[in-house]
């Protein structure tokens, strides 16, 4: 069985011995996404260690408001590595507002102009922006993923139809996220991808703990529950997904 982890800050953990952790659980395949100028390096660094490890480079929306030309030229720089597969993480996020709207709706767009600009995936982080976030990425063309994805289906479904994938975090496993569960239980199951988000937002039983890649099949084994198939399809599944949005082949 082999398991992915679509979303995981290994800048922020002990790679290495997470990454072995993970592998001996039967999770083989990882997108490290950046955050920040700060955290590019560290990310594309992981990546070109491990063969089954890819980068994806951009500012999260706390960042946004440090995000100026000569900022946003290095993402663009670092875009060009192979091992980066992906623009991101970016988006809104207006429950913190730790940058203004505008400057967050200004540099999400210069991180979707450049995720087509390469044709890669760009990587979505959505916190009550929903309105905002859909009107965005309907008009975009851009194709990407909603990451650690917390509204409904109706939402997804629109997204869906527009090249995106849906990517659940350990939320999904989470005692008050009936509304979540359900969401997942409808969505095709050739539009879902699992993640971490290590170090944050740790599945149960491990909720309160630091977060690993490991963990991600806590992920997998909800959904193999709403969706009442077996673990394994539920990772040949999510595996091939990975693979398709982000175009990189996983070695045996
Ligand atoms: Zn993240």
């Amino acid at each position: 069985m082999r398991f992915t982890d679509s979303h995981c800050h290994l800048t922020m953990a002990d790679a290495d011995a997470a990454l072995a952790r993970a592998r001996e659980g039967g999770v083989h395949g990882f997108v490290v996404p950046a955050t920040k100028l700060d955290d590019i390096a560290g990310a594309v660094a992981v990546a070109q260690r491990h063969d089954d490890v890819w980068a994806a480079v951009g500012f999260h929306p706390h960042e946004a408001k440090d995000c100026d030309d000569a900022a946003f030229a290095e993402v663009e720089r670092a875009a060009d590595e192979p091992r980066v597969v992906a623009i991101g993480e970016c988006g809104l996020d207006y429950h913190y507002m730790h940058s203004p709207r505008e400057t967050q709706m200004a540099v999400l767009e210069r991180h979707i102009d450049l995720a087509k600009r390469l044709d890669k995936p760009i990587i979505i982080h959505n916190r009550e922006s929903t309105a905002d976030m859909v009107a965005i990425l309907e008009r975009s063309g851009a194709r990407g993923i909603l990451h650690s994805y917390t509204e409904d289906a109706e939402t997804a479904r629109k997204l869906i139809e527009r090249g995106f994938y849906i990517s659940f975090s350990g939320i999904l496993t989470f005692r008050s996220a009936d509304a979540l569960r359900a969401c997942a239980k409808v969505l095709p199951h050739d539009r879902v991808l699992i993640e971490t988000d290590t170090p944050f937002l740790a599945p149960v039983p491990f909720r309160g703990r630091e977060n690993e890649p490991a963990y991600v099949v806590k992920v997998a084994e909800q959904l193999a529950a709403l969706w009442g198939m077996g673990l394994e399809e539920v990772a040949a599944r999510t595996t091939a997904n990975f693979a398709a949005l982000f175009r990189v082949i996983l070695a045996g």
